[in-house]
């Protein structure tokens, strides 16, 4: 899943991102509101954490043009404990979810769960589409009530499917969303995994739409 982190606070930033990582996550930092406002609406994120108190544009400001213009990605921001009227102000303007500075990275990885879940039409931590389901506090991938071990990258392809359990996914689109951008992205290396993981899963779970990508088929 890809995240981006808007965070002027180069420390607080870098510690976000490293947390995020950890979790199996895609997180880019964004440092000023101007470059915030441009990569969100260039490219698709599954998740977007904003703090409010931003360089050249306020995260408010950001946040607000982002609605303006239809862009339905969640958004959790995050501000200063004492600025009860700022968050108002941003859950007003079309925020998910709030954080007030200090947080654990912790509870900011659960925030940002809850949101990828939702977005995902899904109340509980364990997603189940057919027979497949996949515990996103755990990272766990079951097929038919059989745990499947899957590799780091592999239960990213398979948990982005869970995610968007309707939509024919391009190989592209594959990519953007389990790879860093500074990583050498081969588009090629996805039909591998797509390989492994219905060798590991059953043979149909991702049908080919040809031409298009792949879809999610999990009775
Ligand atoms: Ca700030």
């Amino acid at each position: 899943m890809k995240i981006l982190v808007v965070e002027d606070d180069i420390r607080l930033g870098e510690q976000i991102i490293s947390a995020l990582e950890g979790n199996d996550w895609v997180p880019e930092l964004s440092q000023d509101g101007v470059d915030a406002l441009y990569r969100a609406t260039s490219e698709e994120w599954d998740v977007i954490v904003l703090d409010l108190g931003l360089p050249k544009l306020d995260g408010l400001t950001v946040l607000k043009s982002l609605r303006d213009e239809n862009i339905n990605t969640p958004v959790v921001i995050l501000s200063a404990r004492d600025n009860l009227t700022q968050r108002v102000e941003g859950l007003n303007a079309g925020a998910d979810d709030y954080l007030t500075k200090p947080f654990e990275t912790m509870e900011l990885i659960a925030r940002i769960r809850a949101q990828l879940r939702r977005a995902s039409g899904n109340a509980s931590p364990i997603m189940q589409v057919g027979s497949l389901s996949l515990d996103t506090r755990s990272s766990k991938v079951m097929w038919q009530g059989q745990a499947i071990s899957l590799t780091a990258l592999e239960y990213k392809v398979v948990a982005y499917f869970m995610h968007n359990p309707e939509k024919v996914i391009s190989r592209t689109e594959l990519v953007e969303h389990i790879y860093k951008q500074d990583f050498d992205r081969d588009s090629n290396t996805i039909e591998v995994f797509i390989g492994r993981i219905r060798k590991k899963i059953a043979p149909d779970v991702l049908k080919t739409v040809r031409g298009l990508g792949y879809r999610l088929h999990a009775e």
